[in-house]
C-alpha cells in the first residue's frame, strides 16, 4: 500500500522559487571580474534565471544537453546553477585553473553545447577553442559593452540573451534522478573524471548540509563562498543558500586577502567556507593590519586537513568556530563534519579539542566505514587505519560516460582513497589518501600528523611528509617545508620541536626547505610530484 501523500519531484528550480517566493528581497552581492561591487536579490535572479532558461530552450537545449561555465563566484554564475539545471540541461561547472589541455579534454568529453565564461577568461577559451567543435555558442558573463575584442571567435554577452528572452517561462516537471550538474575530479593521476549529480542527489545533500549539525545555515546568516562554485557544486552553498534564504556574498575573482577581508567586514559575513590555506591568509592578513574577523561566527574549513594552528588562532583572536569537514567531488562534496555531541562535550578539555581537530561524523543520510588490511570492519578504536568506505543518496555510483568501469563494491560501497581511522563516537580521522601513505617496516605513518605537527611551528607556512626510499625499513619520512616569509630555521631546530609531538619512528629522517610547493588546481599540495622528487634521498 502506498501513502497518500503529494509526490513533488525534488527539483534544483524549487530552491529558487521558494527563494523568490519566501526571501525575494534577501541580497546576493557580487565582486564583479571589473573589481564593481553588484547587488541584486533572489526575486530577480530567480526572473533572471527563467529567462536564461527560455534563452537557452530557443536556441534547442533539451534535457540532458551539456551547457559549461568557466566562471568566477558571481550572481550570473549562480543564475547559470538555476537556468541551466532548472530546464533540465546539464550545468558543467569547469575549473579555470586546471591546465588547458584538461579543459579542453573535459570540453569534449562532457560534449557542452555552450560555453559561459568570464570577460578576463577569455585567452583560456581562445587557446582552446579550435579543439572544442562541440561547442556551439560562446557567451560572455557581461554586458554587450563590456564583451572583450576577439578575432578568433564570435562572442555574445551573456545580459544581451537574457534581456532578449521572455518572462513567460515555466519552470518544467521531470523526474528528480535526471542529471543536473557535472563535475570533474582534478585527475592528479589519469584524465579527469566526470561526476554526474542528479537533482534528487543535490537535494538531498542541501537538506543534510544545511542542518544544526552541520552548516547551521538560517536567514539570519550572511553567507560568503570562497570555495569557488565550480569546486564540487560549491560546497552546496549555489543551493543552501537559497533554501534557507541566507544572503549571499560572491568574491569574483578577487581571492587575495585584503579583497575577502573587504566583503566579509562591508557584509556582515556570518559563515563562510574554504580550504585551510584561505584562512592561513586572512588570519596572517588580519594580524598584520590589527582587524578582527567582525560578524563571522563560524566557518567550514576542507579540502584538505585543517592545521590545529589555524583553528585555534580563528578561535583565540577571532572567536569564529572552524569545522573541520571532509569529502570529495564524489560526494557532492559533503561526508564527514566534526560538530560536537553530548559525548564529545563531556570529554575533558584536550580530548574533546582533538576530537572536533578530526574530520568529524556522517550527517542522516551518509553512512562511512574504515576497513582493515583484510577488507574487514576496522575496530572503532581511533587507531587502526584503513581505508575509507561512504554510500549514501549523494554519493556517486560511476563516473560520467562509464570512465574508470564499475566503481562501488557488491555492497554499493564506495572507495574514497583515503586512508582513516575512526573511533566509537563515529568521529572519523583521515590519516592519508591511498597514494600517499608513508609505509615503514610494514607500520603506516600517516603524512597528515607528521604534517599537523610541523605547521605547528610558528616559522612553518607549509609542511608536506611524503614518502622516500629505505634499504632497511622501505620507506621513510622525508619533510618539505615552506618556511614562512622572511624566517629562518633549521633541520635540527624542527626536528627537535618535533620530537615530543609524535612517536620516534615517526619523526621524519630528513627535512628539505623549500621556496614553494607543486600544487594542483585545487590548491593541494601535489604530494605525488614531492614523491618523486626526493623518493631517493635518503639513499
Ligand atoms: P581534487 O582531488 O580534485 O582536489 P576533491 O575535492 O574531490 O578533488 O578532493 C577530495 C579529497 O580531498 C579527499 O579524497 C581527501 O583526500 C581530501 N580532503 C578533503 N577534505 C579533507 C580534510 N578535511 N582533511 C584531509 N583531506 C581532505
Amino acid at each position: 500500500m502506498y501513502g497518500l501523500m503529494q509526490d513533488h519531484p525534488l527539483l534544483i528550480s524549487s530552491l529558487i522559487r521558494h527563494a523568490a517566493a519566501n526571501h525575494g528581497g534577501r541580497e546576493v552581492v557580487s565582486r564583479l571580474v571589473d573589481g564593481s561591487i553588484h547587488r541584486t536579490n533572489y526575486a530577480t535572479i530567480e526572473l533572471r534565471a527563467r529567462r536564461l532558461a527560455h534563452a537557452l530552450t530557443s536556441r534547442g537545449i533539451r534535457l540532458g544537453d551539456r551547457i559549461a561555465t568557466l566562471a568566477w563566484n558571481t550572481h550570473r554564475h549562480v543564475e547559470c546553477f538555476y537556468g541551466v539545471s532548472g530546464m533540465g540541461a546539464v550545468l558543467h561547472t569547469v575549473n579555470p585553473r586546471l591546465f588547458h589541455e584538461q579543459i579542453e579534454y573535459i570540453i569534449r568529453h562532457a560534449e557542452d553545447r555552450i560555453l559561459f565564461f568570464d570577460a578576463d577568461l577569455l585567452p583560456i577559451v581562445e587557446s582552446i577553442a579550435p579543439q572544442i567543435g562541440c561547442v556551439e555558442h560562446f557567451v560572455v558573463l557581461c554586458e554587450r559593452a563590456q564583451v572583450p575584442k576577439s578575432e578568433l571567435l564570435q562572442l555574445a554577452a551573456y545580459e544581451d540573451w537574457i534581456a532578449a528572452a521572455g518572462e513567460d517561462y515555466a519552470w518544467p516537471q521531470f523526474d528528480e534522478r535526471t542529471a543536473s550538474s557535472l563535475c570533474y575530479t582534478s585527475g592528479t593521476t589519469g584524465n579527469p573524471k566526470g561526476v554526474l549529480y542528479s537533482h534528487r542527489s543535490t537535494l538531498i545533500h542541501a537538506l543534510a548540509a544545511s542542518q544544526r549539525d552541520g552548516f547551521a545555515l538560517s536567514s539570519l546568516d550572511s553567507v560568503m563562498p570562497i570555495a569557488p562554485l565550480f569546486h564540487a557544486n560549491g560546497w552546496s552553498l549555489p543551493y543552501a543558500c537559497p533554501m534557507v534564504g541566507a544572503k549571499m556574498v560572491l568574491p569574483g575573482n578577487r581571492m587575495d586577502a585584503a579583497s575577502l577581508y573587504e566583503l566579509i567586514s562591508g557584509e556582515r559575513v556570518s559563515f563562510s567556507v574554504g580550504v585551510p590555506t584561505i584562512w592561513t591568509m586572512l588570519l596572517a592578513y588580519t594580524g598584520e593590519k590589527g582587524l578582527q574577523l567582525d560578524a563571522l561566527e563560524r566557518c567550514l574549513v576542507a579540502g584538505t586537513a585543517l592545521p590545529p594552528a589555524v583553528q585555534k588562532a580563528l578561535k583565540d583572536l577571532h572567536g569564529v568556530t572552524a569545522i573541520h569537514a571532509w569529502g570529495m567531488t564524489e560526494t557532492s562534496p559533503i561526508g564527514t563534519l566534526s560538530t560536537p555531541t553530548p559525548e564529545v562535550l563531556a570529554l575533558p578539555e584536550d580530548q574533546r579539542e582533538a576530537e572536533l581537530l578530526k574530520q568529524g561524523r556522517v550527517p542522516y543520510g551518509a553512512e562511512i566505514q574504515v576497513r582493515d588490511a583484510e577488507g574487514r570492519v576496522a575496530p572503532k578504536d581511533g587507531q587502526t587505519f584503513g581505508p575509507l568506505w561512504i554510500r549514501g543518496p549523494w554519493i556517486a555510483s560511476g563516473y560520467f560516460k562509464g570512465e574508470g568501469g564499475k566503481v562501488l563494491d557488491a555492497d554499493g560501497w564506495f572507495p574514497t582513497g583515503d586512508v582513516a581511522t575512526w573511533d566509537e563516537l563515529g568521529f572519523m580521522k583521515i590519516t592519508d589518501r591511498t597514494k600517499d601513505v608513508i609505509k615503514s617496516g610494514g607500520e603506516w605513518i600517516s603524512s597528515i600528523d607528521v604534517e599537523n605537527a610541523a605547521m605547528s611551528h610558528p616559522k612553518v607556512a607549509l609542511a608536506a611528509a611524503v614518502a622516500a626510499f629505505h634499504p632497511k625499513w622501505d620507506e621513510r619520512p622525508v619533510l618539505v617545508i615552506v618556511p614562512k616569509d622572511g624566517q629562518e630555521l633549521s633541520r635540527d631546530e624542527l626536528l627537535e620541536f618535533l620530537a615530543p609531538k609524535m612517536a620516534k619512528w615517526w619523526l621524519p629522517d630528513d627535512v628539505v626547505f623549500v621556496r614553494e610547493m607543486p600544487m594542483t588546481a585545487t590548491g593541494k599540495i601535489l604530494k605525488a610530484k614531492l614523491r618523486e622528487q626526493y623518493w631517493h634521498r635518503l639513499e
